[in-house]
Formats: structure tokens, sequence, C-alpha cells
């Protein structure tokens, strides 16, 4: 019943975003305007208010609980935003969507509805196979190291240990105690990999590796995972169910659990 235009693409970084001329045209063609909030989007928000004033304009992360939010380990008094790597707690998103669709076409709403409340039963699916397959990782192992604080939920949710170098936003760059702590950590857990992510240069990732050189060890870079954009349309990592499950797969496969 809709037809949907994205404005960040696949690799591109919500953080820094700022729109663009075209984007501007596209939002204010726009009858219902979707994004997530809680500060991903931080360039954006003097225009998504401007936005809000002729139109609905839905932050679909601010749809999840207040109690059921991580606050930011970056910024004092912030939540963090990272909300869809819990698939349960993005289950409100999905609900918050057929909302505010079915308030601006009422004649439809039963059909947005019902179509909710199907995907929300395959996120839920989703939600039970990371369970399985997380928990065959070794809990020694169980630690996601990564550029940036994307993964706080998914820890949370599946019980892995998350270790970000660089902080929450990708506006801070990682300092060299750091790197020293990861490296560290990596050595004495015997963590096997690392992971690069889409919309971060693997720079940092590739000066954990020297450090934890310098020490005498090694760890492999597990891969890429998707953290703040999905893959290419047309693939499967360019839905949210397909982009999950190459997260897990990758995880599960670097750090040493049962990834069949
Ligand atoms: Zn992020």
């Amino acid at each position: 019943r809709v037809e949907v235009q994205s404005i960040m693409g696949p690799g591109v970084d919500p953080h820094l975003y700022r729109a663009s001329e075209g984007d501007l045209q596209t939002m204010f063609e726009a009858d219902v305007i979707l994004y997530n909030g809680l500060n991903l989007e931080g360039q954006m928000d003097e225009i998504l208010g401007s936005l809000a004033e002729d139109r609905p304009v839905v932050a679909l992360g601010e749809a999840v609980p207040e109690e059921m939010r991580l606050q930011s380990e970056q910024y004092q008094g912030e939540f963090d935003p990272h909300i869809w790597f819990d698939p349960i707690r993005w289950s409100y998103a999905v609900q918050a969507t057929a909302t505010a669709l079915a308030e601006f076409d009422p004649e439809d709403a039963a059909i947005y509805q019902a179509n909710a409340a199907t995907y929300i039963v395959q996120i839920q699916t989703l939600d039970g196979e990371a369970m399985t397959r997380i928990s065959s990782i070794p809990a020694q192992q169980r630690v996601l190291i990564t550029a940036h604080d994307a993964f706080n939920y998914f820890g949370d949710r599946y019980g892995i240990e998350v270790v970000g170098i660089q902080g929450i936003s990708t506006e801070s760059e990682a300092g060299i105690a750091d790197l020293q702590a990861v490296a560290d950590l990596v050595v004495q857990r015997q963590i096997p990999a690392i992971f690069v992510e889409s919309t971060i240069s693997p720079a940092t990732i590739e000066a954990v590796q020297g450090a934890v050189r310098d020490r005498g060890a090694e760890i492999a870079i597990g891969g890429q995972l998707f953290s703040d954009a999905m893959g290419e349309d047309g693939t499967p990592e360019g839905t949210y169910l397909g982009m999950f499950r190459h997260n897990v797969q990758t995880i599960v496969t670097a750090l040493g659990g049962n990834a069949s």
C-alpha cells in the first residue's frame, strides 16, 4: 500500500549523515517520515523538526518503552539509539510503523496491523535462532569486539560481552589507551576474532590487530558486520532479517560456536 524511499543507503553512517538537497526534496514530498531517533540521526534533528510541522514524523526507536532502553555510555542522560539489535525491543518499532501508517491511511489500517503481526512473528523466530546459536559459543570467548558501540542491545539480549573500541557515536576516535586495553583483553581471554563494521573505516580494528601482535598473539578479522546500515537492495542482507542473520552467522562462526 506504500511507496517506500530510504534516505540513507547501504554503508551510510547515520551518526554523521547530513541531508542533501535531493533528500530534502524527497522528505518534503513524503506523506509520512519514519526515522530511528534517540539521537541516531544527530545531524538531522532540525530538518526533521521542521518537517514535523505539516506531516507525521515518527521516531521508531522512541516507541520502545524507556525502561527497556539502555543508557548511552558516552553521552550522560541519553539513551543508546541502536535498538534494532534486539529484535524483541525492535518489535515496538514495527508496531509503531503500523500505527503511523494506519493513522495516515485509516481505510487500510487492518492491512498494516495484520502485516505487522505477521512480521513480529518472523522477528520472534529470528530471535530464537540467534539465542540458540550464540549460546553455542564457548563462554570465555563470548566477547564481541567492534569499532563502535553499536551492539550493546545485542549483547544485553544474547548474553555476549560487547567491547566497542571507539565509543557509541562514530564522532570520536579511539585513543591509544583504549587500544592497549582491548589488546590486553584479547590476549587474556584468548578471543579468536574481532569484527569490521560496514559503516566504519577498518583502521581502528587493524590498529588492535597490531597491538595484539606486539604482545606475541594473533587475532583474526572475523568478517564484516552490518552495524548502522543494511546491505545492498536485492541481497538477503538488504533486509532487516537477512542483515541480522548475517551478523549472527558471522559472529558465531568466528568465535568458535556452532553456526549450522
Ligand atoms: Zn552507531
